[in-house]
């Protein structure tokens, strides 16, 4: 049995470029020849050593013995959506598009795992219009009225979370302000939004920075003094010590990035409270729905089909006030991303998603016995070592085998049935085994959710 303790496999590896060998004049004749045999040997081993490198992590930085992705998918894409300017309204549209299969107004449903983004608060004073019937700040989707305790959209944010259409904080609200200095957030209101989710057990894993200088409850990297005190303990805004333990797990740290797939999305912080967590990064430019097809474009997408590299596209789905959330030329890169995901190109996941797993297919440990994997922990740099990881977290996870008869997987030492296995060869040849992906939910959870106060 072997163990692989695949967190040291990430990334490539480094290669030390060799001194120039200094021939020596006096090298007999004999020795010369030895020299070539010798080098010839090397050269040799080099090749072998460069080609099983190359055949067990594919080149592209995967852990040892794995797939980069859930078979046959050799992509993975997340859209990430701000929920500024939003309306429940706005939100339904948008959603009965992306996630269901029936019919809307932009056409038939796609069918996609994509989730929103909330906000708890409403604390901007800037006057704007949030939808196309001329509604501003005020019709925005939000757990409270303003920065008050009066419940507004509590119900539905809590909802759609369950259901998995939202699963990233933007933070705690919309604190923008037209003085940047007129700072409105507090820790308080950290205190009292966090009781109210834990009670509705609404736990996001990812959270978003948001706005403006006014917007203190952002998170910082490291100890860099900026206005967002999110980490800092001593800041009236401070609350980190409260909303990491909650599950936040993955920060967005108002970092743009042009590069449309990358391997290294997580980088691991220490927060200036001392706390770890992973920074993530997501493609930032057009991130306005009417400039959807830019991001999605074909040759954005190709190569990282080709490359096997995820992507976190950043959007702002509601921020719109046009007559419908997507236009025409948005709705068909939607549509064409979706063709991918069918024909096993692309595989869509809600941001949560991806970035669970990501951390956990990269810090993965387990042992092998003939083509049988035994999952034993996930040694997670940041968060420490869990040797019990839940089935939900290693959704996805894909190995290598040798035979598909025998092929099989246990988490703990306990076998997975059939039903949670997919073995398959793949695009190179080889047997893989993998745990099963979340089932595909397309239900229309619009026509349930007209009850609940909006
Ligand atoms: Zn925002």
């Amino acid at each position: 049995m072997m163990t692989y303790h695949v967190g040291a496999a990430i990334g490539r590896p480094r290669t030390r470029t060799p001194r120039p060998y200094r021939a020596n004049l006096a090298l007999s004749l004999l020795s010369l020849k030895h020299l070539i045999v010798t080098a010839a040997v090397l050269l040799l081993c080099a090749g072998l050593c460069l080609g099983f490198m190359v055949s067990v992590s594919g080149g592209n930085g995967t852990p040892e013995g794995m797939r980069a992705f859930p078979y046959p998918y050799r992509s993975m894409l997340a859209i990430c959506s701000d929920i500024d300017g939003t309306t429940p309204r706005e939100f339904e549209d948008v959603h009965k598009f992306l996630n269901t299969l029936d019919g809307t107004e932009m056409g038939p449903g796609l069918g996609l795992d994509v989730a929103d983004s909330f906000w708890m608060y409403m604390g901007s004073d800037a006057a704007g219009i949030a939808d196309r019937e001329g509604n501003g700040n005020e019709a925005v989707m939000t757990w409270f009225q303003g920065t008050t305790e009066t419940v507004k959209n509590a119900h539905l944010i809590a909802y759609y979370f369950e259901r998995g259409w939202i699963d990233t904080m933007h933070s705690y609200g919309d604190f923008s302000r037209l003085d940047k200095s007129d700072v409105v957030f507090t820790r308080m209101l950290a205190e009292r939004a966090l009781s109210a989710l834990a009670e509705r057990d609404v736990r996001p894993t990812v959270w978003v920075n948001h706005g403006n200088e006014a917007n203190v409850q952002n998170f910082e990297v490291g100890n860099r003094r900026t206005y967002r005190q999110g980490a800092r303990p001593g800041s009236d805004a401070y609350h980190a010590d409260l909303t990491l333990p909650a599950g936040i797990k993955f920060v967005w740290f108002s970092d743009n990035d042009r590069r449309f797939g990358r391997r290294d999305i997580l980088y691991p912080v220490t927060l200036a409270d001392g706390q770890k967590v992973w920074g993530f990064r997501r493609y930032t430019p057009d991130w306005s729905t009417y400039e959807l097809d830019r991001q999605l474009r074909e040759a954005h997408l190709d190569a990282c089909v080709k490359r096997e590299l995820p992507v976190i596209v950043t959007q702002h789905f509601g921020g719109g006030y046009e007559y419908q959330p997507f236009g025409a030329a948005a709705r068909q890169a939607l549509q064409g991303l979706a063709e991918r995901q069918n024909r096993g190109d692309i595989l869509v996941a809600r941001t949560s998603r991806l970035l669970e797993y990501l951390r956990v297919r990269d810090h993965l440990e387990f042992e092998r016995s003939g083509s049988h994997v035994n999952i034993l922990a996930v040694d997670d740099p940041q968060f420490g070592y869990d040797p019990n990881p839940s089935l939900d977290s290693l959704r996805g996870m894909t190995f290598y085998a040798e035979d598909m008869i025998s092929a099989g997987i246990s988490i703990g030492g306990e076998p997975l049935p059939e039903e949670l296995l997919v073995k398959a060869v793949d695009e190179t040849g080889r047997t893989t085994i993998g745990v099963a992906w979340f089932e595909a939910d397309a239900k229309n959870y619009v026509w349930a959710a007209a009850e609940l106060a909006r």
